[in-house]
């Protein structure tokens, strides 16, 4: 991302806009509506989930994002991967559960805040055939622009009409105090940290009492356990989704590269609130997570963005999961 140029963008096409969110959407319909998006469907024990894009957002050049490696030892790494050197695109999945009735939504995607390459989230959910009406709650990892970009229309009404949005106490704390500490990131571009800042602001503000705040290890809607795993924000919070025997994680900011932060969690990343925190927190779970054999879903890995951690010496590696067909092939009557 180059941070004059996304500056830029939300000047121009997201903080100052005049035009209704809702148009600008209508007017773009129709070429999206050109191709379906394809999204990714698979069950957990009795609750169905699906994988939508937002788009992706492209670092360019990698470093600085990954503040505590060597651009050397990064490129190294990406280039032994098969990946571009100069740029990374970090995905933005985004996961939706149905449980009967219930549409939870976690986390919301740009809003288009960050240019065409993103803000992709309705039309991706009308492809996989959801409604904004018909989401009960939102659920927010944390308040970072990518994630909460999509909750309000640039005229500050809620995009989805009936629904709760859970976001968790320390991370709501930290963006509606009058200062936010931002000493011990690695990010310093006080221009933007202060448009992030209103804008999230705004945001919470725009939603009223729909917002509901939580607790550390708050069990909801009886499918769901909510996990505060703090330092990217202070807030950050990865949400656990089980249903009889099965379960997986949405570890949310916690990771950012398949290639550079499951292997190197201590390399960090950018935008970590409070880098050493999140460092040491993004450590502590992938050895919870290996040991564990967890199933991890990551919004900013390569789509799905679903797989394992797996150990690999004193380290680790990401192993996606594999599928035999594509999307809800394997789910003969559900949809
Ligand atoms: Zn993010």
């Amino acid at each position: 991302m180059e941070r004059r140029a996304l500056i830029k963008q939300l000047m121009l096409t997201g903080m100052a806009a005049a035009i209704p969110f809702r148009k600008v959407w209508a007017d773009m319909i129709p070429a999206l509506r050109a191709f379906k998006r394809p999204f990714h469907r698979f069950t957990v024990g009795e609750l169905e989930l699906t994988v939508i894009t937002d788009g992706f957002i492209r670092l360019s050049p990698v470093q600085p994002n990954f503040p505590n490696g060597s651009e050397a030892a990064e490129k190294a790494l990406l280039h032994e991967h098969f990946r571009p050197t100069s740029e990374m695109d970090l995905s933005m999945n985004i996961l939706l559960i149905k449980k009967g009735n219930e549409v939870i939504l976690i986390d919301t995607g740009t809003g288009g805040a960050f240019g065409k390459d993103s803000g992709w989230m309705l039309p991706s959910m009308a492809d996989a055939g959801f409604t904004p009406e018909g989401v009960t709650a939102v659920i927010i990892s944390h308040a970072h622009p990518d994630h909460v970009g999509g909750l309000v229309t640039k005229t500050g009404q809620p995009v989805f009409p009936n629904a709760k949005v859970y976001l968790s106490k320390p991370e709501n704390a930290f963006w509606m105090a009058p200062q936010q500490d931002f000493s011990k990131s690695k990010f310093q571009d006080k221009q933007l940290l202060a448009v992030f800042t209103t804008g999230t602001q705004q945001t919470l503000k725009a939603l009223g009492d729909r917002v509901q705040l939580f607790d550390d290890g708050a069990e909801l809607f009886g499918c769901i356990r909510m996990e505060i795993a703090p330092g990217h924000t202070p807030g950050h919070a990865l949400t656990h989704i089980y249903s009889g025997n099965e379960k997986i994680v949405h570890v949310a900011d916690l990771v950012h590269s398949d290639v550079l932060s499951i292997p190197h969690p201590e390399w960090g990343f950018n935008g970590d609130v409070d880098i050493a925190q999140a460092a040491a927190t993004r450590k502590k779970l992938l050895v919870r997570f290996a040991k564990e054999q967890t199933k991890v879903f990551a919004y900013h890995f390569p789509w799905p963005g679903i797989g394992y951690v797996k150990p690999e010496g004193s380290k680790w590696e990401w192993v996606p999961e594999a599928y035999a067909v594509p999307v809800a092939a394997a789910l003969p009557g559900r949809r």
